[in-house]
């Protein structure tokens, strides 16, 4: 990891998705509620010794990101395209429990990004006392600024959290109590911070493209996530993968792509298969690859057609098949773009 120079006057957008770090406690209830942004930034006063040029804009009302969805992502892609001329790097503040999601669609979403865009939030409110909320802010916004040689150090959407900057479709939030929320198990960390920012210069991706940005936002949604687990029943698959619309599934199987040798089993997915629905098959494990055909018991998933998603995460493979299925109309496309890399999200 290496360290890099400042450039002067930078320019930073700050977008206020909602998430704790917004948030202050309602004495009556005792719940988390959400205040405005300028309410936020009163509380972190370092920002103006930066010396940067640092505006924001906010969702109003803020969104609680168990509420987020694909309309929110337009919303958020949208934002950064009409501002994409006027700042050097994007910050954008978003609860962490489906952070990893929106990282990865969004990573999905802006085709020829040449400007950082990194998600960040906090585990306690930005007001109270112990906040992880302040480092996370204050980093990301030096991160989202850093240049070399005229160029963004880190191009790419990313996560920022608790000292380390991940590749935003390589994460999970593994940890709802301490400030170490997320992981990324297959994929290096772009930087980590100490004294200094240390930038992983061989694991960041640059683009070669000249082309303008530019953002995909069609998603469908008419898809399904369904977990194996011993014991699983006919009647439970058949309904999932008999569901109205469905369009795609993003299986969890065991280990290294497993699933029950039981006939009734491939024989649904097969049926699931020749109607047109595309299954990708990604592990339950966080950390590993799925290998189809090292065993017999993914073999007959291999042989009824299932897409291997090798090291994908959850939040990537089903972020990523709405995408994919909102986009193109051809399924050999799809199916193409599901076992290639389209932004760093498997490794090829
Ligand atoms: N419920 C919050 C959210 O994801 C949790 C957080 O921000 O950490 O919006």
């Amino acid at each position: 990891m290496t360290e890099t120079n400042k450039t002067s006057q930078p320019a930073v957008l700050l977008v206020y998705t909602g998430g704790t770090i917004g948030m202050i406690k309602d004495h009556k209830t005792g719940s988390l509620k959400p205040v405005n942004f300028d309410q936020i930034l009163e509380h972190i006063p370092e920002l103006a010794k930066f010396g940067y040029k640092i505006d924001s804009v906010e969702f109003n009302p803020p969104v609680d990101s168990s509420d987020v969805n694909p309309e929110i992502w337009v919303r958020i892609a949208k934002t950064i395209q009409d501002n994409y001329s006027n700042y050097d790097g994007f910050v954008i503040l978003h609860g962490t429990d489906t952070m990893a999601y929106s990282a990865s669609a969004l990573s999905f979403m802006l085709e020829n990004l040449e400007k950082p865009v990194i998600f960040t939030g906090s585990q306690l409110p930005i007001g109270t006392l112990r906040t992880d909320g302040k480092e996370n802010l204050i980093s990301s916004v030096e991160i989202a600024a850093d240049k070399i040689n005229n160029r963004a150090v880190v191009p790419e959407v990313c996560i920022y959290f608790e000292n380390k900057l991940f590749r935003g479709n390589r994460t999970t939030k593994h940890n709802a109590e301490y400030f170490n929320a997320f992981r990324s198990n297959n994929y290096p960390l772009l930087a980590e911070a100490g004294i200094n920012i240390h930038y992983n210069f061989g694991a960041i991706h640059y683009g070669k493209s000249e082309e303008k940005l530019f953002v995909h936002s069609k998603f469908d949604t008419n898809v399904a996530l369904l977990k194996i687990f011993p014991g699983i029943s006919k009647s439970f698959v058949e309904s999932v993968l008999t569901t109205t619309g469905l369009r795609g599934v993003v299986l969890e199987t065991f280990g290294a792509g497993n699933a029950p040798t039981l006939p009734w089993l491939s024989e649904e997915i097969k049926k699931a298969i020749k109607k047109g629905i595309v299954l990708i098959n990604i592990s339950q494990c966080p950390a590993g690859s799925v290998q189809m055909g090292l065993y017999q018991t993914s073999m007959e998933l291999l042989k009824a057609g299932v897409i291997s998603g090798r090291d994908m995460t959850s939040e990537a493979a089903i972020t990523k098949l709405m995408w994919l299925l909102g986009q193109f109309p051809d399924i050999n496309e799809i199916v193409e773009s599901l076992k290639t890399s389209v932004s760093g999200e498997i490794n090829n």
